[in-house]
């Protein structure tokens, strides 16, 4: 009850219930969208110890966001996350030409680091906000950026009418500070979803386990996930509904599918591309799957588990 009424007056507040529940629909109700991650590029200007893309130095073929824009107008609806490298680096106004161009039958969600200045970007911001459904969801990297100038531009965006939360990536050097930035997150009335770090040669100790529970207890998807490194076979919805678009325009069914085909640190669950791959969206070979897949790789990303909802089957 006092989760709803804060949803409520939050929502009240800034106008926009019917948008924040038109964007909760697609998100949870219209099971069908599809899900989709776009990486328009891999360059960030951050350097994050726990970032696989960083660390796996892939070289691809960049498109232009009008390119990524026209491409998805001729999808179904789908909720498009957009993410990288860091997208408001896009080359030649990337962000405001794709938020422009996008169909509004898409909802559009925008996970960035947030080192940018929100007056740079507030115009075109606001604008697609109005057209749209759109969501701004910074990530916070405590050792990049201080957590109160991470909160006042969160504010900002928060008052200005957008969607928001955030979320931290429980790194090992982060725990000493973990329940501070939860605090201080949560005196600022602003979500911040803490999510595992997950890597093929990283578990938690019991320590930290039981921080993490802790600290995660009350977020719906803050579930502790270790890197499965003994996968069981698995059915689920990647390929379906699911998909990763890297920067040429292939379409990986899901983020470990990508890294087991490309990425050096999954070397050890090495897959072939057409394992995973379902075509160029440009050249018009991209094809969704018409039925689940069945797969026996250690799942990666949260995003994954969330929208392709794997279970153990065998
Ligand atoms: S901000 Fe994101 S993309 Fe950039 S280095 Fe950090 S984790 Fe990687
Ligand atoms: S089970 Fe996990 S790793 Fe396998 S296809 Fe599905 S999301 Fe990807």
């Amino acid at each position: 009850m006092k989760i709803k009424s804060r949803v409520y007056r939050y929502a009240l507040r800034h106008e926009s219930l019917s948008r924040l529940m038109k964007f909760l629909g697609e998100k949870i109700f219209f099971r069908d969208v599809f899900n989709i991650l776009l990486y328009p590029f891999f360059y960030c200007n951050y350097k994050c110890p726990y970032c696989i893309i960083r660390k796996s130095n892939f070289k691809f073929k960049e498109h232009s966001a009008l390119e990524w824009a026209n491409a998805f107008n001729k999808l179904k609806r789908s909720v498009i996350s957009i993410s990288g490298g860091e997208p408001f680096l896009w080359k030649n106004n990337g962000m405001k030409v794709f938020l422009e161009n996008i169909d509004k039958k898409h909802a559009i969600y925008l996970v960035t680091n947030l080192y940018w200045k929100i007056e740079d970007h507030l115009s075109y911001l606001k604008e697609a906000n109005e057209r749209l459904s759109l969501f701004i969801a910074p990530s916070f990297h405590p050792h990049m950026t201080d957590v109160n100038i991470f909160l006042k531009k969160m504010k900002i965006l928060r008052d200005n009418g957008f969607f928001i939360s955030s979320s931290l990536v429980a790194y090992p050097t982060f725990f000493p500070k973990l329940k501070y930035y939860k605090k201080k997150f949560n005196d600022a009335g602003i979500s911040l979803g803490i999510y595992s770090y997950i890597h093929p040669e990283f578990r938690y100790s019991d320590k930290q386990r039981k921080l993490l529970e802790q600290v995660t207890k009350k977020h719906v998807r803050g579930s502790i996930t270790d890197f499965d490194s003994n996968p069981k076979k698995k059915i689920c919805r990647a390929g379906k509904t699911n998909f990763l678009f890297v920067p040429s325009g292939d379409c990986y069914i899901c983020h470990s599918g990508f890294y087991c085909v490309n990425s050096e640190i999954y070397k050890k669950y090495k897959a072939k591309k057409s394992e995973f791959f379902i075509g160029n969206i440009f050249d018009g070979t991209f094809k969704p799957k018409k039925g689940m897949t069945i797969c026996d790789k250690p799942c990666s990303e949260i995003c994954d588990i969330v929208c392709a909802k794997p279970k153990v089957i065998g």
